[in-house]
């Protein structure tokens, strides 16, 4: 059944921080690796400048009617939820307990995603959670991925609107000074005002922001990198011989085609890689991972609507994030330590096709998010077909804090700060097939590669094994990078002939 399928030695499902990192680390060792996609390239200056010709428009203007939805799911609806449009930017999970947000195009997350590039708030975030992996050795690959995303942290000369650092200078509530650091952050920032806007949660035209797509998959691509878009892995199913055969829906032929592969390293995000292993699992495709589910954390993330309705201001101005702040004490004027918020405009606005007053009001308001270490004690399960997320607020401390600082700076700045205080919603889901000694505790080992399905990896946020309560890009791709280190080690060192698949 499976002799006459394409075979390929390596695919790689997802080309967000994951998968761009885990499939061009692969080629730069010589490997051949498929990468799949399942949304389109956007339209953005370097795809152009590629010529690649079958391009998705970002949500700009009347595009973005179909252009920014792809999929979105609510208790209730069964399965993945509804496809709206292939083309679609945004994938929206809404459930009881914790609702998610992501996103679909070449370069995943990295097209959506604030450009914030941290490293996790505690320094020993990978010692003694699995032996052959430490801080230590990660550190080198969070310092090669903040290069190729060419981060750096702004300083006076770039002259950002709204930077929190000049904003709050004076104020006598807010502080942002030397001992509330800045995120490095990956975008253009020579002072030119046009990179300044339209570039952040909608995408970015000009590539201002630096994008996976440009800083490693079209690099990879004149290296051997085969990239296929519109190409939605369905399920995976391990092979009697070794290898895997890949259920594969193909958007733009709108039929399914299967493929079979020695490895796979799934990096479809947090979201859609639980839902691909839970649906392959249950329909016999893979077996075993008893902890599937278990660790799912939404990095303590909270979102609030600042109602500043601040005259002449323009909060869709700056660079994706307008910084971090804090409380400023009042008797020695420094700032109060606390869960790390920063403030944010509506960048982007300006092209979405709504109505002038509302666009107006909307770029005079500001929003908030917090985000912190939470204790990754959710859990995903699989009913009848769908991903629910079990999250208890009440165990997960950080949140309550971080309402309790968006009430106080609703106070102090006496303007509403509107937030769902018991509806958690994150755009930062990790864990589910975590790193873990062992499979009782975890999906994924030292390698990567998952308990009992040899060949078969995990790349991206949902193989973390706790909350970096910082923005987790960075760590999601140190994770990849080591990963994918290690397979092109194993390579150089031989595999034994036992458990070579035959081409
Ligand atoms: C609005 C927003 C702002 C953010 N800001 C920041 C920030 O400033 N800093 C930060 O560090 N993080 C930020 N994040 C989070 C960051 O984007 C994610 O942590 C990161 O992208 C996770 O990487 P990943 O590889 O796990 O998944 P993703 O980057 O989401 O990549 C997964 C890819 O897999 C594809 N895919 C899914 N299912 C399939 C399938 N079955 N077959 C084929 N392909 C598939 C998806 O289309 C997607 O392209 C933000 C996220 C959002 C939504």
């Amino acid at each position: 059944m499976t002799e006459n399928l394409d075979y390929y030695r390596t695919v790689v499902i997802g080309s967000g921080f994951g998968g761009a990192v885990a499939a061009t680390t692969l080629v730069e060792s010589g490997e051949q690796v498929l990468l799949l996609e399942r949304g389109p390239w956007r339209d953005s200056e370097s795809v152009r400048d590629a010529g690649i010709q079958r391009r998705a428009s970002l949500p700009v203007g009347r595009k973005a009617i179909n252009h920014l939805v792809h999929r979105v799911s609510f208790p209730g609806l069964m399965g993945k939820g509804k496809r709206l449009s292939t083309r679609g930017l945004f994938d929206i999970h809404f459930g009881n307990e914790m609702s998610v947000v992501c996103s679909s195009g070449v370069g995943g997350g990295s097209h959506v995603y604030s450009a914030m590039n941290m490293r996790p708030h505690d320094p020993d975030y990978w010692d003694d959670k699995v032996q052959g992996v430490s801080s230590k050795a990660m550190e080198t690959h969070y310092a090669w991925m903040l290069e190729c995303m060419e981060a750096k942290v702004p300083n006076a000369e770039a002259k950002i609107p709204n930077w929190t650092p000049e904003a709050y200078e004076d104020s006598k509530e807010f502080v942002a000074d030397a001992d509330v650091p800045q995120p490095a952050m990956s975008v253009r920032m020579d002072g030119q005002q046009e990179d300044y806007c339209n570039n952040s949660y909608f995408g970015s035209a000009n590539g201002a922001k630096a994008t996976l797509d440009r800083v490693l998959i079209l690099p990879a691509m004149k290296k051997g990198l085969q990239v296929e878009p519109e190409q939605e892995c369905l399920s995976l199913w391990a092979l009697p011989e070794g290898g895997y055969r890949l259920e594969v829906m193909d958007y733009r032929l709108k039929r399914r085609r299967y493929l079979k592969a020695g490895k796979v390293i799934v990096a479809a995000g947090t979201l859609n890689t639980l839902r691909l292993l839970f649906h392959s699992r249950e329909i016999g495709g893979l077996r075993g991972m008893p902890a599937l589910g278990q660790g799912f954390s939404g990095n303590g993330d909270s979102v609030a609507w600042w109602a500043l309705n601040e005259k002449g201001a323009d909060f869709s101005l700056g660079t994706p994030t307008h910084g971090r702040f804090a409380l400023r004490d009042p008797d020695t004027g420094k700032a109060i330590p606390g869960p790390y918020i920063t403030r944010f405009g509506l960048n982007g606005v300006n092209t979405l096709p709504l109505p002038e007053p509302l666009k107006a009001r909307l770029r005079r308001d500001a929003i908030i998010v917090g985000m912190g270490k939470d204790n990754a004690n959710g859990v995903a399960l699989w009913k009848r077909g769908r991903l629910k997320f079990r999250y208890i607020m009440e165990s997960n401390g950080i949140l309550s804090d971080i309402q309790e600082l968006f009430s106080e700076i609703a106070h102090r700045s006496r303007k509403p700060v509107r937030f769902l205080k018991h509806k958690p919603f994150t755009v930062h889901p990790l864990g589910g097939a975590r790193l873990a000694p062992n499979e009782e505790e975890g999906v994924v080992g030292s390698t990567g590669e998952v308990y009992g399905l040899p060949g078969l990896y995990i790349a991206d946020a949902s193989a973390l094994p706790a909350s970096p309560g910082t923005p987790p890009s960075m760590t999601v791709a140190a994770w990849a990078r080591h990963l994918a280190l290690g397979i092109a080690g194993k390579k150089k060192r031989g595999t034994p002939r036992s458990k070579q698949i035959k081409d």
